[in-house]
């Protein structure tokens, strides 16, 4: 087979496939073909660069950088929606209607909570797509709208121009994921799903639009050349049949119909993949939609039903505390199932401390719930009444619920915080930390690969880093022994960091970079700092009260003994090296030899460091000068061929002074 042939083949398989995962959710093909027909494709593209197209499959990873966007006129506009807010605003939408046109019938949609945007076609094929903006004039997001796998690059009825309108918006588990990922890098959580797309939307790297996972709804015909259509129905379903996903539920009701079909949404929103902020009821004709006609931004034949907040009375059965990656200990009420906002509802977030006391919530009380849509379900009120005899205050308890260390409030007065140092909760954070630049500075452990020492049991904290090996490291996904080896050459190297950088990197709060130097320098040493009284440490500049707290506090605590031992045990460094450096040995390197009596080899090799020079095993014509000891051998012989200086243990002394 021809090249071509073979291209265009994969092309109409892949789209295919695509589709049916995709937008109708019913795979036929399994990830692993797909992959490989994938690559195939991509393998023919990189042959033959002239055949690359941008409707291609392969485009989908985005790849494009932007500037910024261009502007788009949007030919028919992208209008707003009339909200209402009940059952009688509903009926005076079909009084209205109603003078004009007597047996409307009419659709009912969910309204999805994302971001509207249309969508052009040439000839079948994608060309442009654009955010609403003002309604008029929007955003050039073609290429983000490229990666959206729901979105068809090709058409099957190729019709010289076509535009949809659709919805774009993160699906809820693309979402937890999402956030889930970026707690573990440490990055900031995205608000809601909404924000998320929004936000994904315009971003002017593509690649990076392509790994939020969008989705799109699609819930407009906005302009078709080469068709017509009577009926809005008509058109959504002529859209499904050119492989669009369409917005669901799209289906004709009489008016008398219309109220109860927005209570059975209101009552199935939990269950869409998606969230929803209220339902769209639309005459469906499109002939009297004309007749109708707009104001200036809502056309007359639609309105919004925005469903409001629901509440409810349930009994709260328990308070449970979660410890999260930071430490902060945020209670969660554990609730009798109740159904809200189209989902059942059995916890919901208490906040903190104050948020407990301020409400007197307590255990065994009935509360009022509430959830609105979108939004995590929270706590309004307590029915005092109802208030069980024995009820008592509730108070987060003063141990970590995981490992038993002291509790202490955060510097913002609110939260609470586990003390912990080896916290299992924290352990990914307390590592990513301790790893990062401005603390040991250890390349190739990223939060993926901490993430996965930990879950595989092979670290817990930091002291477990340097018994890795290479073996223990190369299994691990997405790693290798290439990767492997430069992450344990790289903790190895970090033995020598200087002290600062382990002050720094045992996650006492409050103690960054820049304290850690400054109690490196005062105190010389890990000991010295162990040692230090409070007032000691806030006799130093730059250290106030409620550092020396949060320090005396976590050098008091015995999982941080145990763990600043067992670094000292593995060679990490605990002397202040950077102030100490003599001009007379900077540079210089050493070589010990013959038994030394005043002190033993290590020390004297500490010695020489700590005074910025290099103890070395063996001599060479780069060695400054050899410290002879008793029976020195053939290294005093060498350093005497090769005309080194040569001190006794004596001299040596003369000079350390
Ligand atoms: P608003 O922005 O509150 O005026 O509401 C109108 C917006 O709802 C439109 O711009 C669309 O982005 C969005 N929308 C979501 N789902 C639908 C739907 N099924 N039909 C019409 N508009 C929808």
């Amino acid at each position: 087979m021809d090249y071509r042939q073979e291209i265009a083949q994969l092309r109409e398989t892949l789209n295919e496939a695509g589709h049916l995962y995709y937008v109708l959710d019913a795979p036929t093909m399994s990830d692993f073909e797909y992959d490989r027909l994938l690559r195939r494709l991509e393998e023919l593209e990189a042959e033959h660069p002239e055949e690359v197209t941008p409707d291609s499959p392969t485009q989908r990873i985005g790849g494009k950088i932007l500037s910024q966007f261009e502007q788009v006129r949007h030919d028919v506009p992208l209008e707003s929606l009339q909200d209402v807010f009940d059952a009688e605003e509903v009926r005076a939408f079909f009084d209205r209607v109603a003078q004009e046109i007597p047996d409307a019938a009419y659709s009912v949609e969910p309204k999805v909570d994302g971001l509207s945007v249309a969508v052009e076609y040439r000839d079948g094929v994608f060309y442009r797509g654009a955010t609403r903006g003002d309604g008029r004039v929007g955003e050039d997001v073609t290429e983000n709208l490229r990666t959206i796998r729901s979105l068809p690059m090709t058409l099957p009825e190729k019709l010289p121009r076509l535009i949809v309108r659709g919805e774009v918006y993160m699906s809820r588990s693309v979402f937890e994921e999402i956030n889930a990922r970026r707690e573990i890098e440490g990055k900031p959580l995205m608000a809601n799903p909404r924000n998320a797309a929004a936000g994904s939307l315009r971003q002017l790297d593509s690649r990076i639009a392509a790994q939020r996972k969008l989705d799109i709804a699609i819930f407009n015909m906005q302009l078709c050349e080469g068709k017509t259509f009577a009926s809005h129905t008509e058109t959504i379903e002529y859209l499904k049949s050119q492989h669009f996903k369409v917005i669901p539920q799209c289906c004709l009701h009489t008016a008398e119909e219309v109220l109860g079909e927005i209570d059975r949404l209101g009552e199935e929103r939990g269950n869409y993949p998606f969230d929803i902020d209220g339902a769209v009821v639309k005459l469906d004709d499109l002939a009297q939609r004309d007749m109708l006609g707009s104001t200036a931004k809502c056309p007359r034949w639609a309105v919004a039903y925005k469903y409001p907040p629901e509440q409810k009375p349930s009994v709260l059965k328990d308070i449970v505390i979660q410890v999260g990656r930071t430490g902060v200990l945020t209670p969660k009420a554990v609730l009798a199932p109740v159904r809200l906002a189209g989902s059942t509802v059995s916890f919901a977030t208490l906040h903190n401390q104050d948020f407990i006391a301020s409400k007197d919530i307590r255990i065994g009380d009935t509360v009022i719930v509430r959830k609105a849509g979108e939004i995590i379900p929270e706590i309004v009120e307590v029915v005092m009444d109802k208030r069980p005899a024995d009820a008592v205050p509730y108070e987060i308890p003063a141990q970590c619920p995981v490992c038993g260390a002291a509790v202490a409030r955060d510097e913002d007065g609110v939260a609470l915080r586990c003390t912990g140092a080896e916290c299992p909760a924290q352990r990914l954070r307390n590592l990513t930390h301790f790893v990062s630049r401005n603390a040991m500075d250890i390349d190739g452990l990223g939060p993926a690969v901490i993430n996965s020492l930990i879950e595989n049991d092979l670290v817990k904290n930091a002291a477990d880093l340097y018994t890795l090996k290479v073996e223990d490291i190369s299994p691990l996904e997405r790693m290798g022994k290439k990767s492997a080896a430069n992450a344990v050459a790289a903790i190895e190297k970090s033995k020598d960091n200087d002290l600062w950088r382990l002050i720094a990197a045992l996650g006492i709060r409050q103690v960054g970079d820049k304290a850690a130097k400054v109690l490196a320098s005062h105190f010389g040493s890990m000991d010295a700092i162990v040692a230090a009284t409070e007032e000691e440490l806030t006799a130093i500049d730059d250290v106030g009260p409620i550092t020396a707290g949060f320090i005396r506090s976590w050098m008091d605590s015995p999982q941080s003994r145990d763990l600043l031992a067992r670094l000292k045990e593995a060679g990490v460094n605990m002397v202040d090296r950077t102030e100490k450096v003599d001009a007379r040995f900077a540079g210089l390197t050493f070589v010990l030899t013959g038994a030394l009596t005043k002190f033993t080899r290590d020390e004297a090799t500490e010695m020489i460091e700590l005074r910025g020079g290099k103890a070395s095993g063996s001599v060479s014509k780069k060695t400054s000068y050899v410290v002879a000891g008793e029976n020195a051998g053939s290294k005093l012989t060498k350093a005497q061929d090769l005309g080194i200086p040569v001190l006794t243990e004596d001299e040596f002394l003369q000079m350390l002074d």
